[in-house]
């Protein structure tokens, strides 16, 4: 099985932590998972046990070329994982295989998501993605331009409108130049 970055290079069978097997190039540090072997090791609840790296800072050589299935031969599909995480990973939609580019591992990893890969693929938590990606860019945009302080003032405000009985009075009051005149 070559590489799907180098090309040339052979894949070594690797086993990560608590036995999960892969097949690692030595060149670029990719690693092709199948997910069969991915889903023995989630079955086997040796992942309860994992520690969360506090390092938040592991680079990533995210590879963009088009990449074909190394079992199967199917191209690829390049899939976000997380607002939080700017690389794609490139799963195979007929053998669900997926590649890691060198350290996408050990980031899932780093911020706890290594156990729900088979999540990743999903339309649900690709629109999730989608969510929290605006939501974090308005959050943002209100914060530059309100001030963090005004803009934190203001969601309390907003809160305790919303959750009070009298909503629309409160609204009208506030929407009112003047509410004091008959
Ligand atoms: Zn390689
Ligand atoms: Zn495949």
């Amino acid at each position: 099985m070559r590489c799907l970055v180098c090309k040339t290079n052979e894949l070594e069978e690797q086993y990560l932590e608590n036995g999960l097997r892969v097949y690692t190039c030595k060149e670029c540090e990719g690693k092709w998972m199948r997910f069969g072997d991915y889903f023995t090791w989630h079955n086997s609840n040796k992942n309860q046990s994992e520690t969360v790296t506090e390092d938040k800072y592991i680079s990533v050589k995210d590879s963009t070329n088009p990449k074909f299935c190394p079992d199967c031969e199917t191209i690829l599909t390049p899939y976000k994982v997380s607002s939080k995480l700017s690389f794609m990973l490139e799963h195979c939609g007929s053998c669900n295989g997926i590649w890691f580019d060198k350290n996408e591992w050990e980031s899932i990893k780093s911020i706890d998501l290594h156990h729900k890969i088979q999540n990743f693929f999903t339309e649900a938590w690709q629109k999730k993605i989608r969510e929290d990606e605006s939501r974090e860019f308005l959050e943002k945009h209100y914060t530059n331009k309100f001030g963090a302080e005004d803009y934190e003032r203001l969601k309390q405000t907003k809160k305790w409108i919303d959750e009070s009985e009298n909503k629309s009075m409160l609204l009208a009051y506030l929407m009112n130049e003047n509410p004091y005149k008959l």
